[in-house]
Parts: C-alpha cells; sequence; structure tokens
C-alpha cells in the first residue's frame, strides 16, 4: 500500500476497525509521516440472481446499468445522479447479505430509486418490469404518484407523457 502523498512503501496500520462489511485501516507513512484511511473488502461477486422463471444468473452491475440507464434516457437528472442511483442499487444488494436475489428484489430496489429521482425515468422502468396489462393500470400508478408527491423532481413533465404511452403501447403490438 503506496502512500497516496509521497509514494512511499513503508506505512503502519496506527488503527483497525470492523465495519459491517469492510474493515477499516488508519495507516501512518513511516516515510512522510502522512496519515490515511484504506478500506479492506470483501470482493464483491459471487451473487446469484433468480429470475422469475427459475434461471439463476451471475448479477451483472452492468445490467443493471443498461436497465437503469435505459430509463432515464434523455430524462434531465444532474451530473451523476444515475452513476449514484446504480452505486446505491448495488450498495443494496451486496449489504442484503445473501448468495442469491431473487430479480423482483432488485426491481424493486430500482423503482424506489427511481421514483425518487424522476418520475418519467420510474414510468419507463414500471411499465417494462411490472408489464402493465393496460394503460388503465399505468394511469393508476401515475395518479398515485401524482397524488402522493408534493413536490415533483425539478423539470418534470406533465405526465402521462405520449412518450410513455407510446412505448408502452410498442411493447405490447410486439
Ligand atoms: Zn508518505
Amino acid at each position: 500500500m503506496n502512500c497516496p502523498y509521497c509514494g512511499g512503501q513503508d506505512a503502519r496500520v496506527i488503527d483497525s476497525r470492523g465495519l459491517d462489511e469492510a474493515v477499516r485501516r488508519r495507516r501512518k507513512c513511516l516515510v512522510c509521516g502522512a496519515r490515511f484511511t484504506t478500506y479492506e473488502r470483501i470482493e464483491p461477486h459471487d451473487i446469484f440472481v433468480i429470475k422469475k422463471d427459475g434461471r439463476r444468473e451471475e448479477f451483472s452491475r452492468d445490467k443493471l446499468a443498461m436497465g437503469i440507464r435505459k430509463a432515464c434516457e434523455k430524462r434531465p437528472l444532474p451530473t451523476g445522479a444515475v452513476d449514484e442511483l446504480i452505486d446505491n442499487i448495488e450498495a443494496g444488494i451486496y449489504e442484503a447479505g445473501r448468495r442469491e436475489v431473487s430479480s423482483s428484489y432488485i426491481g424493486d430496489l430500482v423503482m424506489g430509486g427511481l421514483k425518487a429521482l424522476d418520475h418519467i425515468a420510474y414510468i419507463r422502468f414500471a411499465s417494462v418490469y411490472r408489464k402493465f396489462a393496460d394503460i388503465g393500470v399505468l394511469k393508476q400508478e401515475v395518479d398515485s404518484l401524482a397524488v402522493r408527491c408534493e413536490s415533483p423532481p425539478r423539470n418534470q413533465l406533465p405526465l402521462p407523457s405520449s412518450e410513455v404511452v407510446d412505448s408502452g403501447a410498442a411493447r405490447r403490438g410486439g
């Protein structure tokens, strides 16, 4: 572990503390005297996702990110907001501490995150994930959002937008 200040290779551990899923170590560089912190984590792999049809596949952050990015496409979100959401959801999955999680567990985490971030992105994701049977169910969901949310995220477009309705119709047709 090289010192981040001088690049020295000789650092002493001066404090060590176990966190839930990491060990935090305070180190002191024996070359320049600087103190810095390192975290030792369990390598995040070996989590399997159980799909609705019973198939298992290894959890993939890339796949998670792809679904979220698609839902957030062209939405006027602050820089970094989508990455932060992906990070939070990934962390939530690892924090569950299980070797297997259901795809619906992940879906619910994404839905919760998107609902707080952007309603259009939420509806887009939900329409795919929940496969809204008809536009009436989608409308109910939109209405309940409007009621629950006193201060919608900034730049919120009116709901339901033609964009959402179109993508739902296209999906049912295909
Ligand atoms: Zn140093």
